[in-house]
């Protein structure tokens, strides 16, 4: 199976999802715009974008998502999920008192770079995407304080915060790969998305 196949649903309730659908149309991924449960049905994997997150959350309550993409997500189906797309998903927010939906076992503390004029950027070495550095934005992004067991830590930054993990077929960078040209990430995200087909229940229903 291609990229040209794989259907990938974007998460677009708030956010960087535009950015995220550009880029995954420019490998040749056919996008779902997922806004209702209904909408996770036939997708090959999922992108939860950057954004607020707990705007986010709000809205996953609102429309009734917060179960279906529970489900969807412990049943396999793969995520990437960027900066409050990290915070979304993760087990425990330190710094917030929040309920995210806890499927990555990771600590996070949000906005814990600063301010939104402490934004930066960072060239990264990511594990799993040989070739030169990667250019990591970060927008008031949550740091990763903590990973499980299962968790594997893909990048830090040079003081070597964890800014980047993987979970299984879910991917967390609290940067923002939409925001650049490099596709690495993305490519990254499909290739391990087309390796989950067929060793996964992750259809909904
Ligand atoms: N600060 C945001 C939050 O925690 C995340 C920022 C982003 O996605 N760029 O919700």
């Amino acid at each position: 199976m291609t990229a040209q196949s794989q259907r990938i649903g974007v998460l677009c309730l708030q956010g960087s999802f535009a950015e995220h659908i550009t880029k995954l149309r420019g490998l040749g991924a056919t996008v779902t715009e997922v806004r209702l449960p209904a909408h996770l049905d036939n997708i090959d994997a999922l992108v939860i974008p950057g954004g607020e997150s707990t705007t986010f959350l709000k809205l996953i309550d609102a429309f009734s998502m917060r179960e279906p993409l529970h489900h969807a997500i412990a049943g396999g189906l793969p995520v990437l999920a960027t900066c409050a797309g990290v915070v979304i998903l993760a087990t425990r927010i330190s710094s917030h008192r929040m309920s995210p939906l806890a499927l990555v076992d990771i600590a996070v503390s949000r906005n814990a770079f600063g301010r939104q004029v402490e934004s930066f950027e960072e060239d990264l070495t990511i594990e799993g995407i040989p070739g030169p550095s990667f250019r990591g934005v970060f927008i008031r992004a949550p740091i990763i304080q903590s990973c499980g067991a299962a968790t594997r830590v893909l990048a830090r930054i040079h003081d070597g915060t964890i800014v980047a993990c993987q979970q299984g077929r879910i991917l967390a960078t609290s940067f923002h790969p939409e925001f650049v040209p490099d596709l690495r990430v993305h490519e990254y995200f499909l290739r391990m998305a087309d390796g989950a087909k067929g060793s996964a229940r992750y259809q909904v229903k």
